[in-house]
């Protein structure tokens, strides 16, 4: 799978121009309905790409997607496609860039109705009462909102065509630290009152920890280690895992980008033989080297590494 919105890689595409890259591999995992999964991962783990997966803005070449029984990589038929689609919103990073700055506020947000022809008649206001913002706020326009009071709206926005699976990528790392809370605290209860299902993307794992039900640590596109918030935090199995819960107290305060961990991100072309992570690993064997460790289930915890007992 290419991702082509991702400026660095195609760097590395035009260096190499035939390279073949597989950016997500042995990514598995289920979201069983009105929970949250998060997935969380550095820069270029690959955690983005699955979020465009999940909506259907890219396909894999290989492997399943499947949402409510319809496979979103394989379906032919469009109506059943556009069906399973109508249930799956995105939100993204950047409130700023999704908004259309000529628009009033109860036109962005009803514009996903209007589209299918729906009755958009009162809805900006009641879902602006419900993401905490005015029924006055309905006639003005994005830049007279702050980036927090953004994301709301975008949230309004997602909400209007009743969703049934939000994908959230990043949604609150533009966001200074006090409001961060805010807009998790506003998602937390509009999944209980609305009864959604999130995909959670973040680089943070402690943005992810008191939402998740469930917790995926991307490392070079695949799946490393997959938990309860408890389990992962109180006793991470994954040398990878451990090493992301060492670097969060040095956080820049609450969800900013952060330093990756020690040693550099392998490159993903060229990913190590073995196990990917074997070269920043301090308890790496001989057989890191060569083999590649399956994933495999401690208790509730999966777990891809040969010493993770
Ligand atoms: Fe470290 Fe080996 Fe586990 Fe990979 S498989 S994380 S190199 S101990
Ligand atoms: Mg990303």
């Amino acid at each position: 799978v290419f991702d082509v919105s991702k400026p660095w890689l195609n760097r590395v595409l035009e260096r190499r121009p035939k390279a073949y890259l597989t950016a997500v591999s042995e990514v598995d995992f289920e979201v069983p309905e009105r929970t949250t999964y998060a997935l969380v991962g550095e820069s270029g783990s690959g955690k983005s790409t699955i979020g465009k997966m999940l909506v259907g803005l890219l396909r894999p070449s290989d492997g399943a997607v499947q949402i409510e029984g319809v496979d979103l990589a394989r379906e032919t038929d469009a109506a059943k496609v556009a069906k399973v689609r109508a249930d799956i919103q995105m939100i993204f990073q950047d409130p700023y860039a999704s908004l259309n700055p000529r628009w009033r506020v109860r036109d962005i947000i009803a514009e996903p109705v209007a589209a299918r022809g729906g009755k958009t008649e009162g809805l900006a206001e009641k879902l602006l009462e419900q993401v905490g913002l005015s029924v006055k706020d309905a006639g003005k326009f994005p830049h007279e909102f702050s980036g927090g009071q953004r994301q709301r709206i975008c949230i309004a926005r997602a909400l209007a065509s009743d969703p049934r699976l939000i994908v959230c990528d990043e949604p609150t790392s533009a966001l200074d630290v006090s409001v961060q809370a805010q807009v998790l605290n506003l998602m937390s209860d509009l999944k209980d009152q609305f009864g959604l299902t999130y995909v959670f993307i973040s680089h943070d794992l402690t943005v992810v920890r008191h939402m998740a039900d469930r917790i995926g640590v991307l490392y070079l596109y695949r799946l490393v280690e997959e938990a309860a918030p408890e389990a992962l935090f109180d006793d991470p199995k994954h040398p990878y895992t451990q090493m992301l819960l060492e670097a969060a107290p040095r956080m820049d305060g609450f969800g900013r980008e952060v330093q990756p961990p020690e040693g550099e991100i392998p490159d993903p072309i060229n990913p190590p033989p073995g196990c990917a992570f074997h070269p920043r690993c301090p308890i790496a064997q001989a057989v890191c080297k060569t083999t590649r460790p399956e994933m495999r289930r401690l208790g509730q915890t999966r777990v891809a590494c040969h010493m993770a007992e």
